[in-house]
Order: structure tokens, then sequence, then C-alpha cells
């Protein structure tokens, strides 16, 4: 059957290490993004955000459980099917940007296709650089654009596949507050335009609130699943009560 769903989770946990000295990251978690939506993923340090995020987006393997993206689970999957999915199944936007420094934004932009064989046209290449804002800017180098064009081209390079789900890791930590701004309302675009499906994760309850739905995780789990707009006051009072109730 196909479905609605991004990305589904069912029972998936995560422990790091044996014994005594075991880590629990996830615990038991079930959830599931649908597509077209964009979710913040927020909870203090040590909650298991970047775990659930490596194991989503198939770049680490869960202790148990089952995740599946799209129809394709990928628990069933080779490291090289893994790999192949990644590329073209799924985008990633980081704080860091991680573009190659030695090639230009449009190279940039066209590296995972090429990487997965499927070289894109220049036409395809130019209309991912327009959607971000960036038309005339493809020659350039990463050292010849500021934090934000750079992120830009990140976002371009997460899109071109027309990914299953795009997962941001703090994409706006970088940024000062304008810009953050700018590339958050990009995503935004693109989800509301393109049906794209993003799950970010944030510290930042002012990123947050560009998001339809924010997930609140404590201790591996989900402690609170909030749907619909919110602003950033009313989020930040949401991650207040969680802690104060923590404590
Ligand atoms: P967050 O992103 O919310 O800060 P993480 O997912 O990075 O949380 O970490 C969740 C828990 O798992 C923490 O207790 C962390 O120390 C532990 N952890 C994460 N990665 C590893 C690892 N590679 N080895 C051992 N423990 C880890």
């Amino acid at each position: 059957m196909p479905t609605t769903d991004s990305v589904q989770m069912w029972s998936v946990s995560k422990v790091y290490g044996v014994g005594a000295r075991s880590v629990t990251a996830l615990d038991n978690m079930t959830t599931a993004f649908r597509a077209g939506t964009f979710t913040a993923v927020m909870g203090p340090s040590g909650s298991g955000k970047s775990t659930l995020l490596h194991c989503a987006a198939g770049l680490d393997r869960p202790t148990s459980g089952k995740i599946q993206v799209g129809d394709v689970d990928l628990g069933a999957l080779d490291e090289t099917r893994l790999t192949l999915l990644r590329r073209e199944q799924i985008g990633f936007v980081f704080q860091s940007f991680n573009l190659v420094s030695a090639l230009s934004a449009a190279q940039n932009v066209a590296l995972p296709l090429r990487l997965a064989g499927r070289g894109p046209t220049a036409d395809q290449v130019n209309a991912a650089l327009a959607e971000v804002g960036l038309a005339k800017r493809g020659g350039h180098r990463p050292s010849e654009l500021s934090g934000g064009e750079q992120q830009r081209v990140a976002v371009a390079r997460a899109l071109i596949s027309r990914p299953a789900a795009v997962f941001a890791d703090e994409p706006t930590g970088a940024l000062d507050t304008k810009t953050s701004h700018d590339v958050l309302g990009l995503l935004r675009d693109i989800v509301d335009r393109h049906r794209q499906t993003v799950i970010m994760v944030t510290h930042d309850p002012a990123a947050a609130a560009y998001a339809d739905r924010v997930l609140l995780m404590a201790d591996g789990r989900i402690t609170d699943d909030l749907h619909g707009p919110r602003t950033a006051e009313s989020i930040a009072t949401a991650v207040a009560h969680r802690q104060e109730r923590a404590c």
C-alpha cells in the first residue's frame, strides 16, 4: 500500500554500548512524518534528537524496531542499497553547510545526483538554484558566498532529487537572525509549494515556529507532540513547562 507518510518509525530503540555502561538514546519510539509537512524536533542536549535524525535518515541503524522511508524498510537494505537510498530519497541540510569548497555552487547542487549516476541537466541545476534565489550565483565557489547563500546552496542540493524527506540539523545554528529567517522561510516555502517533507532538529523556538508540528523529546522518548502552527513564545513556554516537570 502506498503511504502518505514519508518516514515511519515503529518501536525504534537505539542503545549505545553494552551492560552497565550502555546508553538508551532512543527508547521504543513510534511516530510518523506525513508527506508535505514540516516538523521541528526539540529537547535538551542528550535527549536523542541527533540519534533520531541519524536513524530515520539511514545514517545509523537502530538496535531494534523498524523504520520505513516511503515504502522502503531500511532494515531490509544492505549498506550499498542504503547509501543509494540516502542519495536518492533523502536530503540533508547541516549547520555547517557541508559544501565541497573546490566545487562551484552549481556543481555542489548537482553532486548527489551525479554520485547516484543520474547526472542532472544544466536546466535542472539552474532551476534548483533559482528556487533558492541564487539563479545568478551558480558559478561561485562557497568561499565567494555568504553563510546564508551557502545554506541556500545546501537547500538546493538537498532538494534536487525531490527526496522523500529532507533532514535538517540545526540549519540556522551558524547564521544571524535575519539570514536564519530567510532560510527558514525557504524551507517553509518548499514544504508548501512542493509538498516536500522537512524534519528539522533545532534548539530555537523561533525556528520551530516555522514548523507544522513540534516534537519535544526527553530521554529518548517523545514527551509532547504539538500539532498546528505555533508562535515562538508558545513553543518556548511548552519547552519550559516540560523542563520544569522533568526537574
Ligand atoms: P541530542 O542530539 O538530543 O543531544 P543524542 O542523540 O546526540 O542527543 O544523544 C542521546 C544519548 O546517546 C546521549 O546520552 C549521548 O551521550 C548518547 N550517545 C550519542 N551518540 C553516542 C555514541 N556514538 N556512543 C555512545 N553514546 C552516544
